[in-house]
């Protein structure tokens, strides 16, 4: 007779693959809070939401250390403070518990908040190849009453672009004299190649006519409009997962360590602006993140 403690060999199998894939999901979660895709509170909303999660299965102690800034020592220091014991795993803890870490979080960490009453004037950011230029393509296509503003560029076109619709292509010469003349509302150097700006014109007629523009540009940009019309909208876009990034920069690995490393150092910076802006909004499906942003301008 089989003895009943012992479980059937496929069902160990089994089990072991599923703890395996745990871990992993569980890795994943600790790199998006690491890399502040997600934030603290948002980890702790979807372990309490869903007990069976990965998210519920992750023990506080992994959990605390996946944030920036805190190290074993202040983990073992906070923990002792909220009065929770190390062994305890997310979805483990009592009402009271729960209540004193997210308390904690909220006064060390607090979230951005979105702020109401911005201008009709709505930048769109956030890390590179995170997708901003499809969502942007997106709203072009889908809200006609938005106006996608063109910026100039030093870039030469590519195959398809056309002068005027995707770009205002120029050369350093007419560039300088942009700038110059104060034509522009903001610009930017950016990966260290070309310039690009955005025209201060058509954007004024667009607001003076009650239309709600949108500018998809760079970081540098981002923070040079905060800095001309603090009123503007700032919306970063973020990507669905760490890891869901790191496909897009590096996925196809066709440049060398040196070069991966360079990205997913700049991919943390970036992701680490994401408090100066007004909105997050997750690109985990480009229509849904669109129609997001286009509601936004109401
Ligand atoms: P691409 O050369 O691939 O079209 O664009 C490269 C980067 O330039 C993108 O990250 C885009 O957001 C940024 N960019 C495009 N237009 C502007 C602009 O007018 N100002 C700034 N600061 N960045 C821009």
């Amino acid at each position: 007779m089989p003895d009943s403690r012992t479980p059937p060999e496929v069902d160990r199998a089994a089990a072991s693959r599923r703890a395996v894939a745990a871990r992993r999901e569980r890795a994943a979660l600790k790199r998006d809070v690491s890399t502040r895709v997600i934030s603290p509170q948002d980890l702790l909303r979807h372990a309490w939401a869903e007990p069976q999660s990965a998210a519920a299965a992750m023990r506080v102690t992994e959990f605390l250390t996946a944030i920036p800034a805190i190290g074993e020592g202040k983990r073992d220091r906070i923990l002792a403070d909220l009065q929770i014991a190390p062994v305890k795993k997310i979805g483990g803890l009592g009402i009271r518990q729960r209540q004193v870490l997210q308390d904690y979080l909220d006064r060390r960490l607090p979230e951005p908040r979105a702020r109401d009453a911005r201008s009709r004037l709505i930048v769109l950011a956030g890390p590179t190849a995170v997708g901003k230029g499809t969502v942007a393509a997106h709203i072009k296509e889908h809200h006609p009453e938005i106006l996608l503003s063109v910026s100039a560029t030093t870039r030469p076109p590519r195959p398809g672009e056309v002068e005027g619709e995707h770009y205002f292509f120029v050369d350093d010469a007419e560039f300088d004299r942009m700038v110059e003349a104060g034509d522009l509302l903001e610009y930017a150097t950016v990966h260290n190649a070309y310039r690009y700006g955005t025209p201060r014109r058509p954007i004024d007629a667009a607001l003076a006519e009650g239309r709600t523009v949108l500018l998809e540009i760079d970081l540098q940009g981002a923070r040079q409009v905060r800095a001309a019309a603090p009123d503007a909208t700032l919306v970063f876009l973020l990507p669905p997962s760490w890891d869901e990034l790191v496909n897009r920069l590096v996925g196809r690995g066709t440049e060398g360590e040196e070069e991966r490393a360079r990205r997913l150092k700049t991919a943390r910076v970036e992701l680490a602006s994401q408090g100066e802006f007004d909105y997050r909004v997750v690109n985990d499906d480009v229509a849904r993140a669109a129609a997001e942003i286009a509601r936004l301008a109401r």
